[in-house]
């Protein structure tokens, strides 16, 4: 019914669409207006507080603690050779959520709500197309990124 949803763009481009090539060199991109300074992440390219449409790109750190977490054991459609996994909504230090998947880095048993971690951006490198899911790290943390951004 809703096949297209999702694949179809409507716009060639958007003012945010350099946020995919961030996650390409492993950095995790909010917004701060330029004209109120308000800060979001994911980035919005039209601000929510004063409706400005001029905005920078700023890095985050990616640090934040776990808000809530479940165990999941029967999957949706496509994730069957996944299970049991573990995800998280993780509040970013920097302002934000994320519903993010655990990593290796910790334990099931230490999982615990407002466990400080680190998000880590993981794309999925053989998809032609960016796709990229969040893990749950242990704080410090590190992973691979470009040496610098190369967008603004
Ligand atoms: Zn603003």
């Amino acid at each position: 019914m809703f096949s297209w949803f999702g694949k179809v763009s409507f716009v060639p481009y958007t003012k945010v669409s350099d946020f995919a090539v961030h996650l390409k060199d492993g950095r995790l991109m909010g917004s701060v207006c330029q004209k109120c300074g308000y800060k979001t992440f994911p980035p919005r390219a039209d601000c929510p507080e004063c409706l400005s449409g001029e905005f920078s790109f700023r890095e985050i750190s990616g640090r934040g603690t776990v808000y809530t977490w479940t165990r999941i054991d029967a999957a949706p459609t496509g994730f069957e050779d996944a299970v049991p996994y573990t995800i998280a909504v993780v509040d970013l230090e920097e302002g934000g959520r994320l519903l993010c998947w655990f990593g290796d880095t910790i334990s099931r048993e230490e999982i615990a709500i407002d466990m400080p971690v680190q998000v880590v951006p993981r794309v999925f490198e053989e998809e032609e197309e960016i796709r990229v899911y969040y893990s749950v790290e242990r704080p410090g943390t590190s992973w691979g990124k470009a040496p610098a951004p190369h967008l603004g």
